[in-house]
């Protein structure tokens, strides 16, 4: 039986960002296991294959309309995402005590901020570089996309409001990465333009301090007197069991509760309040402007709708605004670019009823039960219709077409909670489990509420901190 300082389960963004800070100032000599249940699967395999992994991640989802989409295998779902990088605002994480909803974060966004800063600064992030709507340190690492005409004359209109949307998708071409061309097909980037573990991060697991062990699959966490004291893990159709004095645990919204129900580390909320953001695309025809000349997939950032006293009633909303054609362009001789697609993304309000468990049929399988977003999501979707023609006003309206609400964000939330409460929640602030106290827990699975803002930046930074509080 091999012994490790450290069992790191997953190589997706959670541990990915926790490793990059625990190898700044890990020994010479110590000892760290990776497991990772997928295999490499390299860009190029992706390419060739049009997929992105060659191993499909089965779960029982009891809700099929609502899709979790997720990755299994070297970077995990970072193959997939589209790299958009907003931070949370300040009163995302004070929900509670602002407008009297949800709960608190134990964390604060002042606490976060020197973390956001150095997330952005690994992932190359492009931002405005005219203001922000939260509170910065330090300018974007990169220069900011290109805007489209549409985002022109919105930025006019709300100066203070509207602003490029921050991305990980490479304005100047990195080392590893090209630079993005807007050809919006960012779940597989042909041109490997936007951040992914693999072409930024696979540097870090090559460290000699680092075992990564590919087609490992986790199995349980053994404990022993209320310690971690190693994890039980299968590979090859072999079972076996590495000991260690410290287990991080980076699998995502499913399997990190999933495991540790696994693992018989039970808690009243484990596995429960799974969550995302709720959104409605929407079609503008534009009457004498031609949209679509931006740089990247989605330009536009839009915050007209997101923080303030609504939110005591209502869900609040960011904007995003595409710069590709989402269906078609417009038929109309002349007029084939003067349309703009936007996406109106609405925080949700976590609920027991939506939760992961193990399936009673397939033991081996996380089962998924979502019965529907919030009252609160939907009533801030609601408002859509009645508010659209007065914020769209600056944009030469032809007609606004309310298109489809989205099945599915990609963004798995809040199904083992940090709070400063062991009752209520299943990890501190540090992101150490409460009773299991060399136990970390990464990801957004943490997240105790939502905020419309896309959850890698957050969640990625969330991994800095935590390995910075060991
Ligand atoms: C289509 C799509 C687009 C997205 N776009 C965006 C976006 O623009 N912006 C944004 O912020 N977010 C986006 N996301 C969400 C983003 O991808 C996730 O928030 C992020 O990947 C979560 O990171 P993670 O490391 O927690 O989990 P993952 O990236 O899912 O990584 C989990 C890792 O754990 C491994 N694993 C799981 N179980 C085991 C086990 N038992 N043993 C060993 N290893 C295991 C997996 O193989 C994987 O490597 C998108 C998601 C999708 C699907
Ligand atoms: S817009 Fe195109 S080049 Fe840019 S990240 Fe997406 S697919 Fe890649």
């Amino acid at each position: 039986m091999e012994n490790f300082d450290i069992i790191i389960i997953g190589t997706g963004f959670a541990s990915s960002f926790f490793l990059h800070s625990y190898l700044s100032r890990a020994d010479k000599k110590a000892r760290i296991l990776v497991l990772e249940r997928g295999k490499d699967d390299s860009h190029a395999w992706q390419l060739q294959n049009k997929s992105l992994s060659s191993i499909i991640s089965k779960t029982v989802n009891l809700t099929p309309a609502k899709r979790w989409p997720h990755y299994i295998g070297f970077g995990g779902t970072s193959r997939a995402w589209v790299a958009c990088t907003p931070r949370m605002m300040p009163n995302d994480l004070q929900l509670k005590s602002k407008y009297g909803i949800g709960v608190d974060w134990p964390i604060t966004y002042d606490e976060l901020e020197p973390y956001y800063t150095e997330a952005e600064i690994i992932m190359a992030v492009s931002g405005p570089s005219d203001g922000s709507p939260f509170p910065r340190s330090q300018p974007y690492p990169q220069p900011p996309h290109r805007f489209n005409g549409s985002d022109k004359l919105l930025k006019q209109a709300y100066p203070d409001l509207y602003f490029q949307q921050p991305v990980a998708r490479a304005r100047i071409a990195t080392n590893n990465r090209a630079l993005c061309c807007a050809t919006g097909v960012c779940n597989l980037c042909p041109a490997d333009a936007k951040f992914t573990v693999q072409n930024e991060m696979a540097y870090l697991y090559q460290d000699p301090r680092v075992n990564l062990l590919l087609e490992a699959e986790a199995l349980a966490i053994e404990t022993e007197a209320g310690q971690a004291t190693g994890v039980r893990y299968k590979k090859a159709g072999v079972e076996y069991v590495a000991k260690t004095n410290l287990v991080v645990l980076g699998a995502n919204a499913i399997f990190n509760p999933y495991l540790l129900q696994k693992s018989n580390l039970l808690h009243p909320l484990l596995g429960k309040r799974l969550h995302e953001q709720v959104s409605q695309y929407v079609r503008i025809d534009l009457d004498g402007v031609d949209n679509f000349q931006g740089s990247t997939m989605i330009t536009g950032h839009g915050y007209m709708l997101y923080d303030g006293s609504h939110r005591s009633k209502h869900a609040a909303c960011i904007i995003e605004n595409f710069n590709v054609p989402l269906s078609t362009l417009r038929v109309e001789r002349g007029k084939w670019l003067q349309r703009c697609y936007m996406k109106f993304i609405f925080e949700d309000l976590p609920s027991e009823d939506n939760y992961i468990a193990i399936s009673e049929k397939s033991p081996n399988l996380p089962k998924i039960v979502h019965k529907n977003h919030s009252a609160y999501a939907q009533r801030g979707l609601d408002t859509l219709p009645a508010i659209l023609p007065k914020l769209l006003a600056p944009l030469p309206v032809e007609n606004i077409t309310m298109l489809h609400v989205n099945n599915t964000e990609g963004h798995i939330q809040g199904t083992t909670i940090m709070g400063n409460d062991p009752k209520t929640s299943i990890v501190d602030k540090n992101l150490l489990h409460h009773q299991v106290r060399n136990l970390l827990i990464l990801g957004s699975s943490v997240f105790p509420t939502c905020s419309p803002a896309n959850p890698t930046l957050t969640l990625s930074a969330l991994s800095l901190w935590a390995a910075d509080q060991l």
